[in-house]
């Protein structure tokens, strides 16, 4: 009798939660005094009002959003444009610089490759790994591993996987590893270089011990969209965040997209906008809860940029919205900032996209 009472009990208990406390966890979690690893979390294209219309359609009171204790803003402007490109919004998170549009991983004038925070990382021992949504070459994946000036260079970004200790990636794109113009072979220079490469989204037969690094193709090209059958950015993430703590005791830095909300408002398409939000919040909640489960892993979620001028106007009835897009392209709204675990208040307050690298590298006391 005890044994059912105690359940009910706690789940009384955790439903009369003061109003004003975060949808945090059931259990306060006791954070260690820093971040031994960091999941960056990007939606790309996803704003204020991306993410509005993800909690009014998901369900007021059910998102991962709604977790999160902080909020801040960033000003996702490049150096040569106020509305950047996804080039130019990845390479300020992952260098901390502005550089302009299109260019990967570089500065501007003069494509001097700048470092980035997982390349650092992965040089001082951390396991680094990416879950994405699209294609490996694609702009945002490729300003964390890839150097080049600019972001249609793919068969190049390809290449530049070869030079990192990536620990694991999973998404598109296996055709510029395999069926290239130059004809060679990436997938054989990476198995050469110790990686187990597997093609499809089933986890199974992948070194998820911490034997090997991998490289997990879910598409020849770019995945299907999340309203056509895709459903492994949650799962793949959670079992990415167990694997890369057993590659280093150091820690991790793992960088997490969804690569679609972007595509879905350059669409103007909200049905799709609607599906990549439910997966993208499915794959917060993997993320806060494996972090929830350690206190020592810091969450941060953002966007690189609007898209579309989302706007939430009045719908049919009192109780549901109008998604009216304004434009076809990025605009330059400020992009919030949501952030979990230790030293997670860092990430409170307005200020540029390149802080993001900075304050990651705050919260982990290296540098
Ligand atoms: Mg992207
Ligand atoms: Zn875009």
């Amino acid at each position: 009798m005890r044994l059912i009472l105690l359940p009910l009990l706690l789940l009384i208990i955790s439903g009369c939660a003061s109003p004003g406390k975060p949808n945090t966890e059931s259990q306060p979690v006791k954070f260690a005094a820093r971040p031994k690893n960091i999941i960056l979390l990007i939606g790309d294209g996803m704003a204020l009002s991306q993410a509005s219309a993800g909690i009014y359609w998901i369900g007021v009171g059910k998102t991962s959003f709604e977790r999160f204790p902080v909020v801040g803003f960033h000003k996702s402007h490049s150096s040569n444009d106020l509305v950047t490109d996804s080039a130019a919004g990845a390479t300020a998170f992952s260098c901390g610089q502005k550089t302009t549009n299109g260019t990967i991983g570089m500065l501007q004038p003069g494509n001097r490759p700048c470092r980035t925070i997982l390349e650092d990382l992965d040089s001082i021992g951390f396991a680094t790994g990416m879950v994405v949504t699209c294609s490996a070459p694609h702009a945002t994946p490729a300003s964390f591993i890839a150097h080049r000036e600019i972001r249609a260079f793919t068969e190049d970004i390809a290449l530049d996987y070869l030079k990192t200790n990536l620990d694991c990636f999973i998404g598109g794109g296996e055709h510029y590893f395999n069926d290239r113009p130059d004809h060679l072979n990436l997938e054989d220079s990476l198995k050469k270089n110790g990686y187990v490469i597997r093609r499809g989204t089933s986890l199974r037969g992948l070194p998820l011990d911490g034997s090997a690094p991998f490289m997990l193709f879910t598409a020849d090209r770019e995945p299907p969209t999340a309203s056509a059958d895709r459903h492994y950015l949650p799962v793949a993430t959670r079992a990415v965040c167990e694997y890369l703590q057993k590659r280093s005791d150091k820690g991790f830095f793992l960088m997490v997209e969804g690569s679609q909300i972007d595509w879905a408002c350059h669409a103007n398409d909200r049905n799709w906008l609607r599906a990549e939000l439910t997966d993208f919040d499915k794959t917060i909640k993997q993320a806060l809860d494996f972090a929830a489960s350690n206190g020592e892993t810091l969450v941060i979620v953002t966007g690189d940029h609007e898209c579309g001028g989302l706007a939430l106007t009045e719908g049919q009835s009192r109780r549901e919205f109008k998604p009216v897009f304004a434009a076809r392209l990025h605009t330059a709204a400020l992009v919030p900032v949501y952030a979990y675990g230790p030293l997670a208040e860092r990430f409170s307050g307005i200020y540029d996209n390149t802080e993001i690298y900075s304050k990651m590298w705050s919260t982990l006391g290296i540098r």
